[in-house]
């Protein structure tokens, strides 16, 4: 079939020559045809030179970019990027590894597969489609999948209800594409987690935290550690090693159960730790001298630019009053996983908090996410993670 011809307006192919994975519709002066969602269409210049491939979709981002070489998108074509990022993650060290078998297999752009997610829980590959291009071809992923991770995969599950464009046509429906398998236990630097990727967030579990939480492990020595917006208590977990007490804040019924069942795997009942289902700012209205270390990790405050000074605001809110509270000398590991904070406008949040305080702050760590979340030098949207390790004096 004849792919649909995209020419862009004059100018407008300077992001796509240098290899920016997504197209906007701004940037279009004619469609040689009337491609439907998830279709592969073809982009050129206004001089008709070609540019890329990718799958097109109707909105802002019309082209998610799949090549800037001509070639055809087909089957081959994603087994061998599904290869490259499989080979990439074994020659990082972060498979092959007995105490580690939760990871991010596919990291969308980070991994020259935008609008494709796969992360790995001990034998279950849970897939996260964020284009109609690639709902289409999700039996084909799945038995790729399968294919090349051979006999370390015993099950595919597809949980892409509610990750396509909203939009879309299409109706996603989460299901399992290869076997399928109950709830895994799956080790994190020799730390175990009870994982249900059917009722999880996300895929299930926040992989990309696990290196800020080994580093956490480095100061939670006789310390008392509040983890705000705890979920599965991944934060409590690595605590919980040698802190003095640990609580876990949530205010999510299901994810304080979570938490209370994972710290139980690792240590039994542990008095040390107490979790509370309440509301962040309510709790953080008074917890003055009561903690040695707070980890403030709440959801995306923004995910569009249009409500990104709100967002700014909610950050700078949320660590004044942890800035405030927390013992002299204390820890406090901070975050924000919004794709459009940049790491200077999260640290200048942080800063305003801090200046409210009037407290000495320093910087200890300057934090982002694991390489198994690759960062796409020509897209810096896929550096969503960032944190902030202070000390407050
Ligand atoms: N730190 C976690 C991930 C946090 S995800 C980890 O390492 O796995 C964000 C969590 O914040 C969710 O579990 C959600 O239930 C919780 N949450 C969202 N809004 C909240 C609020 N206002 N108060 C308390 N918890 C909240």
């Amino acid at each position: 079939m004849d792919r649909v011809k995209i020419v862009l307006k004059s100018g407008k192919e300077q992001s796509v020559k240098r290899y920016h994975p997504w197209l906007f519709s701004g940037a279009i002066k004619k469609m040689y045809g009337n491609p439907a969602e998830g279709d592969l269409v073809d982009v050129f210049d206004n001089k008709d030179n070609f540019l890329a491939v990718g799958h097109y979709q109707p909105g802002s981002i019309a082209v998610r970019i799949l090549s800037f070489e001509q070639v055809n998108p087909d089957i081959s074509f994603f087994r061998k990027r599904i290869c490259k990022a499989v080979s990439y993650r074994k020659s990082i060290g972060i498979t092959g590894n007995p105490d580690l078998n939760v990871y991010r297999l596919i990291h969308g752009e980070g991994d020259g597969l935008p609008g494709l997610i796969v992360d790995f829980y001990n034998g279950v590959a849970v897939i996260q489609m964020h284009s109609v291009g690639f709902y289409r071809i999700r039996k084909d992923i799945a038995e790729l999948l399968v294919e090349i991770l051979k006999d370390q995969i015993v099950a595919v599950y597809n949980k892409s209800e509610g990750t396509l464009p909203h939009m879309s046509g299409v109706e996603a429906v989460n299901e399992y594409l290869y076997g399928t398998s109950a709830p895994a236990v799956v080790t994190e630097n020799g730390y175990r987690f009870k994982i249900d990727w059917t009722t999880g967030q996300k895929t299930g579990f926040f992989i990309d935290q696990r290196d800020n939480r080994k580093l956490l492990g480095k100061f939670t020595e006789g310390r008392s550690v509040l983890n705000m917006f705890g979920y599965t208590g991944g934060f409590s977990v690595y605590a919980m090693r040698n802190a003095s007490a640990v609580h876990t804040v949530d205010s999510s019924f299901p994810a304080i159960e979570l938490a209370n069942e994972n710290i139980r795997l690792n240590f039994g009942d542990d008095n040390r730790h107490e979790s509370f289902q309440v509301d962040a700012f309510d709790y953080l209205n008074d917890i003055k001298n009561k903690y040695d270390l707070i980890i403030l990790d709440p959801p995306a405050f923004a995910k569009h630019n249009n409500v990104l000074a709100n967002a700014l605001q909610g950050y700078k809110r949320l660590n004044m009053k942890a800035i405030e509270q927390i013992k002299p000398g204390g820890i406090i590991f901070t975050f924000s996983c919004s794709q459009v904070v940049t790491k200077e406008n999260f640290k200048k949040s942080v800063f305003a908090a801090a200046a409210n305080t009037g407290r000495n702050v320093r910087i200890l760590y300057q934090m982002s996410q694991p390489p198994d979340h690759p960062v796409n030098i020509y897209h810096p949207e896929s550096e969503y993670l960032k944190g902030l390790v202070i000390y407050v004096e």
